[in-house]
């Protein structure tokens, strides 16, 4: 795993001793002495995990940190907080500055490799969503990393697992102001459960007789279902060789008993936190893909979708000697329409004319807004009878019922011709058939206009 790793302190020794470890890891190192140096570095270069000293004359590491996650170019940089004070209220500040994880000094080197590779990896796919997200210029996003107060919108749904009745009660309480928990002191029934529903977060307390709790956190890593919710660990100070293995599993955070509650809320903020902006990533990610090949105007499939999914069903037809029939159709005499009423206007015909196309096609056929005024329909397992009823259907329901115009309120006759072609032996590609059935509307605007052509076959 190569990284470039920023280590920020005032004290020379201190940055020398973390880069030495560092590189006996590969990790790739740059190094500054105080805040402003480090934001400018965070600026300028590529860093994938800041350490952060918190004491420093200038600006303090805190306002480093709050400085880095309000700024939308670094608040997706993981942040560790490396401080002198193992003080809760200093590692609560830490995370209410949005700062990801802490180290304290003198650093454990198992702990800060851990560390750092976890929050490595968590970069990676985070950069990756981003970089597929930035194409679509969808990045509202990022107010999800301005962590400020670190409040949440909508009410977070925990899991705890916890073999104990009165741990599971303190956790219950201490995060009631900021989520619902479910708790469950089964693991198995815990997997199912997390499976099945929608948590942010599963909060595994270390504290079962004769179950070994990283069995579950492995478990949930490895479920489709589960594997992007983020785990926190409880367990038992001292418990290193645990928590080592833990992080290596996958698991996102762990607190060590006693539990402070102040840092059990602002851990479990970051995580969901966290979880909500990779989730939020995703989504656009899958909007972005779809949007590629949707048409802005009408919802239908565009021509990109057209051209690639014809190919699937054309092929699919042909392996398995179904029929397959498409028809291609255009307004009429659309320029008039676009001259006389205007561009809205042309584009409340196109609008409901691709209305009516969804509603008379059935649910297998392909419908697409070919470009401008042209549509097409794919109909598998459609034999050249079947489609010309299809055809003439939709012809008819364009003809016998007037277009609305929202400007004005005034109705507008429309009609369309047809041109539909099916997939013979002859025919040995999808451009071929689309070829033809250009060709049939071709003849079918020739004869008139308002009429259905059938390619002969
Ligand atoms: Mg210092």
């Amino acid at each position: 795993m190569t990284a470039r790793i920023l280590v920020v302190d005032d004290i020379p020794a201190n940055v020398k001793l973390l880069e030495a470890r560092l590189l006996a890891e590969y990790f790739d190192v740059l190094t500054a002495d105080n805040g402003y140096a480090a934001l400018d570095l965070c600026e300028k270069t590529h860093v994938d995990v800041i350490l952060l000293d918190v004491m420093m004359p200038g600006i303090d590491g805190f306002e480093v940190c709050e400085r880095l996650k309000a700024n939308s170019r670094t608040s997706h940089i993981p942040v560790v907080m490396v401080t002198a004070l193992d003080q809760p209220s200093d590692r609560v500040r830490g995370l209410k500055a949005g700062a990801d994880d802490f180290l304290t000094k003198p650093v454990n080197d198992l702990q800060l490799i851990s560390r750092v590779k976890s929050l490595v990896r968590l970069k990676t796919l985070t950069d990756e969503l981003r970089i597929r997200t930035e194409a679509a210029r969808n990045m509202g996003v990022e107010d999800m990393l301005r962590t400020g107060d670190g409040r949440i919108d909508e009410i977070a749904q925990v899991l705890l697992v916890d073999g104990r009745a009165n741990s599971q009660e303190r956790i219950i309480k201490a995060l009631k102001p900021v989520a619902a928990v479910t708790a469950s002191s089964d693991p198995q029934a815990a997997l199912f459960e997390a499976a099945e529903n929608a948590f942010d977060l599963v909060i595994v307390n270390a504290n079962f007789d004769d179950y070994d709790p990283l069995r579950l956190c492995s478990q949930l890593r490895s479920l489709e279902r589960t594997r992007f919710i983020p785990i926190l660990l409880v367990t038992d100070s001292g418990d290193e060789p645990m928590i080592i293995r833990a992080l290596d599993l996958g698991v996102n955070d762990y607190l060590v008993r006693p539990i402070d509650p102040n840092e059990l809320v602002a851990r479990t903020l970051t995580q969901i936190r966290r979880k909500r902006y990779n989730d939020r990533l995703r989504t656009s990610v899958r909007e972005s893909i779809e949007l590629a090949v949707t048409d802005g105007l009408t919802g239908l499939h565009n021509r990109r979708y057209l051209d690639s999914h014809l190919k699937v069903l054309f092929n699919r037809a042909q392996a398995r000697g179904r029929p397959l029939s498409i028809c291609i159709t255009d307004i009429d005499r659309f320029k008039q329409v676009n001259d006389t009423y205007g561009h809205d206007a042309g584009d409340d015909v196109i609008r409901e004319f691709a209305t009516r196309i969804r509603s008379t096609v059935r649910g297998a056929d392909l419908a697409c807004r070919y470009g401008g005024e042209e549509f097409v329909v794919v109909m598998p397992d459609t034999a050249a009878d079947a489609a010309a009823l299809i055809a003439e259907r939709l012809r008819g329901m364009i003809e016998h019922r007037p277009f609305a115009l929202k400007a004005d309120g005034s109705f507008l006759d429309v009609t369309a011709s047809m041109g539909i072609a099916t997939l013979t032996p002859g025919t040995d590609t999808p451009e071929q058939l689309l070829k033809q059935a250009d060709r049939a509307l071709y003849q079918a605007k020739s004869a008139g206009r308002n009429r259905v052509v059938a390619a002969a076959a």
